[in-house]
């Protein structure tokens, strides 16, 4: 099973969390909020192939945190996943939004100097500006939309723009997730939990409820679920082989 997006370093046990995924999943891409919370993340990943960790500055703490671009561009060349980031609209955020545009497009520009990265991207009631962002910067990588919840003519934009999608249970139980789905090309999808936010009867996902997205990827492309399985995995294999080094 593959998790795309979930955040183990922000489990009540994250060893335990990176040791069940070790033991239950296939690819976990382990994505961190701030760049000071990289190194130790990526720790547990020691002995545990199939977690990736990737370097991120969560919009939401854009503002706080954006001192630690320094961090980030220092620790960039070091690792083919950058997450998470990105752009967050809501109204809550709405203070900060200056602050998001500069640290994310500084953020582009130093995947571009690199050679582009594999990004796993939040755009939360901003997929507009995160599509327009990303267009400035073509040579920035492979952008993955993660729990993407824009309107169907962004998704369409997004989809020309050659990005990736990464869908979670909260989005197959939906029937507006459902719709944006469908128009997803089923060449670019990967599962995702986005634990230990996203929960599920008051729990919190684990990487293991990837799972529930495939079966629910299943029925709406109309395949058993041995056949959802291997399109994302071939889907997976096909976007890490285009990770530039290192
Ligand atoms: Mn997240």
């Amino acid at each position: 099973m593959i998790d795309f997006h979930c955040h183990l370093d922000l489990y009540p046990n994250p060893d335990g969390a990176a040791l069940a995924a070790h033991r239950q999943s296939r690819f976990v891409l382990s994505v961190t909020t701030t760049p000071s919370a990289f190194e130790g993340t990526k720790a547990l990943a020691n002995g545990r192939p199939q977690i990736h960790t990737a370097l991120g500055l969560h919009p939401q703490l854009a503002a706080q945190r954006y001192r630690e671009l320094r961090i980030f561009d220092e620790l960039a060349p070091t690792t083919p996943y950058i997450g998470e980031i990105g752009l967050d609209g809501a109204p809550e955020n709405r203070a900060t939004w200056r602050k998001q545009l500069d640290v994310f497009e500084h953020i582009l520009k130093t995947c571009s100097g690199l050679g582009g990265r594999i990004m796993s991207i939040h755009s939360r009631r901003a997929s507009a500006g995160v599509l327009d962002l990303l267009r400035s910067y073509p040579d920035s990588g492979v952008a993955v939309l993660h729990w993407f919840s824009g309107s169907s003519r962004d998704l369409d934009r997004a989809v020309e723009h050659g990005c990736w999608f990464s869908v979670g249970p909260p989005m197959v139980n939906s029937e507006r997730g459902r719709a944006l789905i469908e128009r997803m090309p089923k060449d670019r999808v990967l599962t995702e939990t986005d634990g230990p936010f996203a929960q599920k009867d008051g729990r919190p996902l684990v990487p293991a409820d990837a799972e529930r997205a495939a079966k629910g990827l299943a029925e709406l492309w109309g395949v058993d679920d041995s056949e959802a399985s291997a399109t994302l995995l071939d889907n997976l294999s096909r976007l890490t082989a285009s990770a530039s080094a290192p």
